[in-house]
C-alpha cells in the first residue's frame, strides 16, 4: 500500500496570498472517508470575508505584483515544475484522492498522471498564445492582442478533484490570470496539498488562492464578488443555472461543464465481446460518478436480449471493494448524501423498469457508501431513470429499431455533454458522428479524455470548452489595436 500522506485526523488551513490561513469565522467542517464512513480531516469553513481577501490577493497579484509582468516562458516553467512535483508526489496525492473520494487507487493514480499532463500540457502552451494581424482597409496597422481576463473564480466537483482543479489552474496560469479556486465540500484534501508546492514551483502569493467551503456562503459570494472577471464552474446543471444567474449583476464571463445523460449506442454489427466491455466501462467507471457517464445504454432490438445478459453476467463479477486495494473495480460513492440519492433512483428505477442486476448495497460489505453495479432495462426514454442525471452505477438499457430510431432517442435529452457508437460499419458510425447532439462523441469506445482535445457539452450540459487551445481562449480577452500609419490629419474639419 502507498503511504506518505498522514492518516491521523488533520486540521487543514487553506491557502491565500501565499499563506495558510484559517476561516476568520474560525468556523471548520469534517471531511469523510467514504469507505470507512469516518472523519479524516477538518477544512476550513470560509465565508465571504474570506473569499474577499482571497480575491483581493489575486486582484493584487494581477494588477501590481510580479505576475502582471512574469513572461509567458516563465509561467511555462512554473507550470512545469508543478507538474514534476505532481510525478514525484504521485503515490501520496493518489492515496489522498482515493481516500478521500472512495475511488479505486488504480483510477486514483491514472487521475494523478493526467493532472501531471496537464500542467505539463499547459507549460507548452504558455509560449503559444499569440494574437494577429487583421488584414484593414486602409493605411493602418491593425493587430488583435490576447490578455488575460484577470482574476478567475474556479469552482469545481467531488468526482476528480485534483483533476478537475488542474483542468482549470493550468490553462488560467498560462494565460496569466490569477484564480481563486473552491473545491467540493466533500473533497478539498488534494487541491490543498498541491498548494504545498507553489512557493517551491515560483508562483507569487496571491496568484493562486484555494478556498475551502460550501457553495452557497464560499462558492455563491465568489460568483458575486465584483473584482473576479471570471467564473470557470464544474457541477451540475441545477447550480450552473444559479451561476449563470448569478454572474448576470456584474456581467462576468461565464464558463459552464454540466452534467449528463450521455448515450453508449450499439448496433447488432458491433464487436459483441468488446461492445459488453464498453457498456460496462462506459457507465460503472469511478462508481458511475462520471459526467460523461455512459447511463442510457441503447440497444438494438436483434442482440438486445443477449446483450442484456451477457452485460449483467459480467456486471455481477465486478469487484466491489475496498478502494486502496488494487483489484477493486468499485469503490463507495463519495458521500451519504450522494449515497442516499443514488438508492432514491433504485427505488424509482424499480417502478419504472425491470432490474437486470445489482439494485442495492452488496451483502458482504457493511460499512462505506457502496452502491452494486446496477442494471435496469426494458427502459423507456421518457422514464425518471432515463432523463436525470442518477451519478452513480445506474445503467439504463433502452432497445431500439434502427439507426433513426437510435438517433432519435440518443438526441432526445435535455443534455448534450457526450455520447459513443459501436459498429463495424464506417458509413453508419460517420452518420451517428454527425448527428449526435453532444460535445463529445466516441466511436467503439467510451471515455477516453485526452488534455490535448476539447471537453465540454452542447444544450444543458453547459458552454464554452476546457482542454487543448479551447481551454486557454477561455481564459483570454481579444484586444483590437489600430495604428494609423498616415501622418496627416484626418481631415474632418
Ligand atoms: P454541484 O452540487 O453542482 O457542486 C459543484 C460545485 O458548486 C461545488 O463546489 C459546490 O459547493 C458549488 N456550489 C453549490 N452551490 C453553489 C452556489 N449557489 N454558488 C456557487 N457554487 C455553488 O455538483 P457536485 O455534486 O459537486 O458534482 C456532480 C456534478 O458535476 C454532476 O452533475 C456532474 O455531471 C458534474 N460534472 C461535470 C463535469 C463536466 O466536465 N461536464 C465534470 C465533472 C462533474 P459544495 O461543495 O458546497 O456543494
Ligand atoms: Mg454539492
Amino acid at each position: 500500500m502507498p503511504s506518505g500522506v498522514q492518516t491521523e485526523v488533520k486540521t487543514y488551513q487553506m491557502f491565500i496570498n501565499g499563506e495558510w490561513v484559517a476561516s476568520q469565522s474560525a468556523k471548520t467542517f469534517p471531511v469523510y472517508d467514504p469507505s470507512t464512513e469516518e472523519v479524516i480531516a477538518q477544512a476550513p469553513d470560509a465565508n465571504a470575508e474570506d473569499v474577499n481577501r482571497a480575491v483581493s490577493a489575486a486582484r493584487v497579484a494581477i494588477d501590481d505584483g510580479p505576475w502582471s509582468t512574469t513572461t509567458a516562458q516563465e509561467r511555462g516553467r512554473v507550470l512545469f515544475r508543478l507538474a514534476d512535483k505532481v510525478r514525484q508526489n504521485l503515490a501520496a496525492l493518489a492515496e489522498l484522492e482515493c481516500r478521500n473520494t472512495g475511488k479505486p487507487i488504480v483510477e486514483a493514480e491514472f487521475d494523478i498522471n493526467d493532472v501531471a499532463t496537464c500542467f505539463e500540457y499547459y507549460g507548452g502552451l504558455a509560449t503559444k498564445i499569440t494574437g494577429s494581424v487583421n488584414p484593414v482597409p486602409d493605411n493602418a496597422m491593425s493587430l488583435s492582442l490576447k490578455e488575460p481576463v484577470g482574476v478567475a473564480g474556479q469552482i469545481i466537483p467531488w468526482n476528480y478533484p485534483l483533476l478537475m482543479a488542474a483542468w482549470k489552474l493550468a490553462p488560467a496560469i498560462a494565460a496569466g490570470c490569477t484564480c481563486v479556486l473552491k473545491p467540493a465540500e466533500q473533497t478539498p484534501l488534494t487541491a490543498l496539498e498541491f498548494a504545498k508546492y507553489f512557493a517551491d514551483c515560483g508562483l507569487p502569493p496571491g496568484v493562486v488562492n484555494i478556498v475551502t467551503g460550501f457553495g452557497e456562503t464560499c462558492g455563491a459570494p465568489l460568483v458575486q464578488h465584483p473584482d473576479v472577471n471570471k467564473i470557470a464552474f464544474t457541477g451540475s446543471a441545477a447550480v450552473g443555472k444559479i451561476i449563470v444567474k448569478q454572474a448576470a449583476d456584474t456581467v462576468k464571463r461565464v464558463t459552464l461543464e454540466l452534467g449528463g445523460k450521455s448515450p453508449n449506442i450499439f448496433f447488432a454489427d458491433a464487436d459483441f465481446e468488446a461492445a459488453i466491455d464498453g457498456a460496462l466501462f462506459g457507465v460503472f467507471i469511478n462508481q458511475g460518478e462520471v459526467c460523461s457517464a455512459g447511463s442510457r445504454i441503447l440497444v438494438q432490438k436483434s442482440i438486445y436480449k443477449n446483450f442484456v445478459e451477457a452485460m449483467t453476467e459480467k456486471a455481477k463479477k465486478i469487484k466491489l471493494g475496498p478502494p486502496l486495494d488494487r483489484d477493486t473495480k468499485m469503490g463507495p460513492l463519495v458521500s451519504k448524501e450522494q449515497y442516499e440519492r443514488v438508492n432514491q433512483y433504485l427505488e424509482i428505477g424499480r417502478k419504472e423498469a425491470k432490474l437486470a442486476s445489482g439494485g442495492g448495497r452488496p451483502d458482504k460489505i457493511a460499512k462505506g457508501y457502496y452502491v452494486q453495479p446496477t442494471i435496469f432495462y426494458d427502459v423507456n426514454n421518457s422514464a425518471r431513470i432515463a432523463r436525470e442525471e442518477i451519478f452513480g452505477p445506474v445503467a439504463a438499457v433502452i432497445p431500439f429499431d434502427d439507426e433513426k430510431d437510435a438517433m432519435k432517442i440518443a438526441n432526445d435529452s435535455p443534455y448534450g455533454l457526450a455520447a459513443a457508437v459501436w459498429t463495424r460499419d464506417i458509413f453508419k458510425a460517420m452518420r451517428a458522428v454527425k448527428s449526435l447532439r453532444a460535445g463529445i462523441v466516441w466511436v467503439n469506445h467510451m471515455q477516453p479524455t485526452y488534455v490535448e482535445a476539447p471537453w465540454g457539452g452542447f444544450k444543458q450540459s453547459g458552454f464554452g470548452r476546457e482542454l487543448g487551445p479551447w481551454g486557454i481562449e477561455e481564459y483570454l480577452e481579444t484586444k483590437q489595436v489600430h495604428i494609423n500609419l498616415n501622418e496627416a490629419p484626418i481631415g474632418w474639419y
